[in-house]
């Protein structure tokens, strides 16, 4: 079985984040990208690659004060992901504009993703981890689940009328339990990923971004294998193991 299970690892190995061109990366709210790959987005750009994020959700419910909620929030944010997508180079923001907690369904969501997959033809398709054992929010959990169908599943016409004969290589879990790819950054795409995170400033005040800041370094180093190495951590697969392959969590 073990023997079995390296050779499937090696089989089914995804290629260099360093050789793509061409990233969508889906996030449930304006900020979720950001924090949990945003070094990885810095680094990315710098090199050229063009990288889209799509926020499924437009950020409304995101408070405690009831005044800010709903439609005058959801702007807020809007312009907040706008200028830490600035800072870390984002090619462009799509926005699906669901309701923030609200009553919309996966297979809305995925429709859409199916949409823009077949038209941007990226290389990879990065969003949060559906099979995040203690992941509860349902926004995160309808994200995730959503992209992960939708890049198994976009050639089919069936879930919207057309097909596509473009091949994504790469579906790429952030907020993952089960890691298998430790992708190096170094500081400055740290920092700006932490200048980033400062510009959603309805999110965080300055003490949580403080507390935030520290547990993002010390996960960065806690996962590096070496000593002042920093990585951010995915749990990468071919999409082709997302589905009949039972050995999928152990890649
Ligand atoms: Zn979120």
């Amino acid at each position: 079985m073990e023997q079995f299970v390296r050779k499937l690892r090696s089989w089914m190995k995804s290629p260099d984040l360093d050789t793509l061109q061409k990233l969508i990366c889906v996030q449930p709210h304006p900020d979720d990208a950001d924090i949990s790959m945003g070094a990885t987005v810095a680094k990315l750009s710098e090199k050229g690659v063009k990288i889209y994020y799509i926020s499924v959700t437009d950020g409304s419910a995101g408070t405690r004060d009831e005044s800010l909620l709903g439609q005058r929030l959801a702007e807020i944010r809007k312009k907040e992901q706008e200028k830490a997508g600035e800072i870390l180079g984002v090619h462009e923001l799509i926005w699906l504009d669901f309701e923030d907690l609200g009553d919309y369904s996966l297979e809305q969501v995925r429709s859409k993703i199916v949409g823009i997959i077949r038209k941007i033809e990226p290389d990879a398709v990065f969003t949060v981890d559906p099979f995040a054992p203690y992941e509860v929010h349902p926004d995160h959990i309808k994200c995730g689940m959503s992209v992960a169908q939708a890049v198994s599943l976009y050639k089919l016409p069936k879930l919207l009328p057309g097909t596509s004969s473009h091949d994504v290589a790469i579906v790429g879990f952030f907020n993952t339990p089960f890691p298998n790819t430790f992708y190096p950054v170094e500081r400055k795409h740290l920092d700006k990923k932490f200048q980033a995170i400062s510009q959603h400033k309805s999110q965080f005040d300055e003490k949580t971004l403080q507390m935030l800041f520290f547990y993002l370094t010390e996960k960065s180093k806690g996962y590096a294998l070496e000593e002042n190495k920093f990585v951010e951590v995915f749990k990468l697969l071919p999409p082709t193991a997302l589905h009949v392959m039972s050995e999928a969590y152990l890649l």
